[in-house]
């Protein structure tokens, strides 16, 4: 059998075969501490479950709008007018699939063959991937530790041709936890407006935030940079919905019009209950305290592994400002990412993605959304193996 090009190109994402290869260890009965896959370890709060409950007693179970059900759409533009300062209405939301479907829906919509899509590594490891099965051309930039892992106005100007189409964006960051600031967002997006290219926006990790960092919307910079943003969010990472599937992207009504129609012909609309349980969770007054109650978690863990990793002679990492990743350096230990990884997961039973599949072959992601005992079971076994080499 002959695979497309198109697709035969692309090797499968990293993060979720680690993860899924950690559950097989862990079901064969090995003691596994994971560090591997971004899922917070939290039950999805009881209001939102009882919400989708209720609408599955209603009979919300039919087929809906490829777009997303009307309400949920309404919902989202007031929380991007309230949280974000998005002038968006329900017409230019779509509710899609995971924040993933959202990137890939708005990437397909825009992007035509040999386009360039300029993308800052470390990376999150399905962004390249998305631009070539559009048949686009990913265009990665190097960043490092000394800039915090952040691209710079210059290096964004520096890397703008004719043919880029696209940057992307995003902050807090995943794989590095790191947050631009209000006025680096500002500085980016004078350069986009300038050049006149698009940037996408991935906000997924915007509500998990510590020591006062802010998270500012490029979109929100101006009127004319929030005609060139597509802006990427979901429902997973601060309500701990991972399995629900449910995330949204927000743009001009075009380029919506566009992805609704894309949509229409891939999954159609998101799961009509699920949808049920996202309006709560966007709805309900009990939602921020539950937000706020697995961020100080996080905050904890995120303290504890940090002084882990500085007490671990020659790991380093930067300061994680957002999100619940730590991209730690381990370049002094001579091993490649990969090999890196292998060999802590055979022989130590702790699973970390290797940075190679965020473009960085230096450095592995840990995941903090774990709870505190595998974290310090995984740390103490961690620095085992560091001490070994
Ligand atoms: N976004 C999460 C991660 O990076 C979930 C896995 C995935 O979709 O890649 O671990």
């Amino acid at each position: 059998m002959k695979i497309s090009a198109r697709v035969g190109q692309v090797p499968p994402s990293m993060t979720l075969a680690i993860s899924a290869k950690a559950k097989a260890m862990k079901a064969e009965g090995i003691d596994v501490c994971s560090f591997s896959a971004g899922e917070p370890d939290f039950a999805t709060p009881k209001h939102i479950v009882e919400a989708a409950k209720q609408a599955l007693d209603e009979g919300k179970t039919r087929y809906g709008p490829a777009a997303g059900e009307m309400k949920l759409r309404s919902a989202i533009a007031q929380k991007l007018q309230t949280d974000n300062q998005l002038n968006y209405s329900a017409e230019n939301v779509q509710v899609t699939n995971g924040g993933k479907q959202s990137l890939f829906n708005a990437i397909l919509a825009l992007i035509e063959p040999g386009d360039e899509v300029i993308i800052p590594a470390p990376y999150w490891v399905s962004y390249p991937e998305m631009v070539k099965l559009a048949e686009g051309t990913p265009i990665i930039v190097p960043t490092t530790a000394e800039t915090q892992y952040k691209i710079t106005p210059e290096q964004l100007k520096a890397t703008i041709t004719a043919k880029t189409k696209l940057f992307v964006l995003n902050s807090p960051s995943n794989p590095t936890g790191v947050v631009y600031t209000p006025d680096e967002i500002r500085a980016l997006a004078e350069v986009a407006i300038d050049a006149d290219i698009w940037a996408i926006s991935d906000e997924i990790y915007e509500k998990i935030l510590y020591d006062g960092a802010q998270h500012l919307s490029i979109g929100a910079v101006s009127p004319e940079m929030l005609d060139r943003t597509i802006t990427s969010n979901g429902f997973a990472k601060a309500f701990s919905m991972t399995g629900w599937r449910v995330g949204y992207l927000a743009a001009p009504v075009a380029l919506i019009k566009a992805t609704s129609t894309l949509q229409s012909h891939s999954t159609s609309n998101v799961c009509t209950f699920a949808q049920y349980g996202a309006l709560e969770a966007l709805t309900s007054p009990e939602s921020p305290g539950c937000i706020e109650q697995m961020r100080q978690a996080f905050a904890q863990r995120r303290t504890y592994i940090l002084d882990r990793i500085h007490s671990i002679p020659g790991m380093s990492a930067p300061q994680p400002d957002g999100a619940f990743y730590v991209f730690v350096d381990i370049s002094s230990t001579g091993l490649n990412s990969l090999e890196f990884c292998d060999r802590l997961l055979e022989k130590y039973h702790v699973a970390a993605v290797p940075g190679i599949a965020f473009g960085t072959d230096t450095c592995l992601r840990l995941s903090y959304a774990t709870d505190m005992t595998s974290i310090e079971k995984g740390m103490d076994r961690l620095e085992q193996f560091v001490r070994s080499l």
